[in-house]
């Protein structure tokens, strides 16, 4: 038995940074499929002895301010439906903006329970009070994690093994 998990979150998080981490060069794009866009990119991933199915909501970063809440609605809920699990990313650098707040209210609507939540770019000190302003958004207790520097894999392993 395997599981989906999708990487949520707003713009600029590292969401394809962690994505491109957990799958290698092995990527999957999706707009082949019926019903998906390229807004969602899936992909096999591998953390230690995980084998998991990844999505990418891709869609957000060309979007303009106004049209950005209403992107974020759609794919987040189209990929909280396509998925058993969401990460919902934030960064710790800048702590929790009002766009975190959506995604938070979204998932706590639709996702059931089925969310994780990690505060990114968390390597050396400079994310430490975002680390800690992310607990205020009712999700449990964040995941540190560093994408681009492979920080924090373990515990996210440990946070993914009862959905395996
Ligand atoms: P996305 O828009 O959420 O998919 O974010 P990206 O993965 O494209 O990353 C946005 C920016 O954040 C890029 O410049 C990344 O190099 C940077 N980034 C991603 N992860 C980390 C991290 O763990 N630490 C730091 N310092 N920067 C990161
Ligand atoms: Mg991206």
């Amino acid at each position: 038995m395997s599981f989906t998990l999708a990487i949520v979150g707003r713009p600029n998080v590292g969401k394809s940074t962690l994505f491109n981490r957990l799958v290698g060069k092995k990527l999957a794009l999706v707009d082949d499929q019926p019903g998906v866009t390229r807004d969602l990119r899936e992909g096999d991933a591998r953390l230690a002895d995980l084998r998991f199915t990844v999505i990418d909501t891709a869609g957000l970063e060309q979007a303009t301010d106004e049209s950005l809440q209403g992107r974020m609605r759609a794919l987040t809920e189209r990929a909280v439906q396509m998925a058993d699990l969401c990460l919902f990313i934030i960064d710790a650098r800048v702590g929790v903006t009002a766009d975190d707040l959506v995604f938070a209210e979204i998932l706590r609507r639709k996702a059931d329970g089925r969310v994780l939540l990690a505060a990114n770019k968390a390597e050396g000190n400079a994310g430490d009070a975002g680390y800690y302003e992310a607990f205020s958004l009712g999700l449990g207790e964040p995941i540190a994690l560093s994408a681009e520097h492979g920080e924090g894999l373990d515990e996210l392993r440990h946070a993914l093994m009862p959905w395996h």
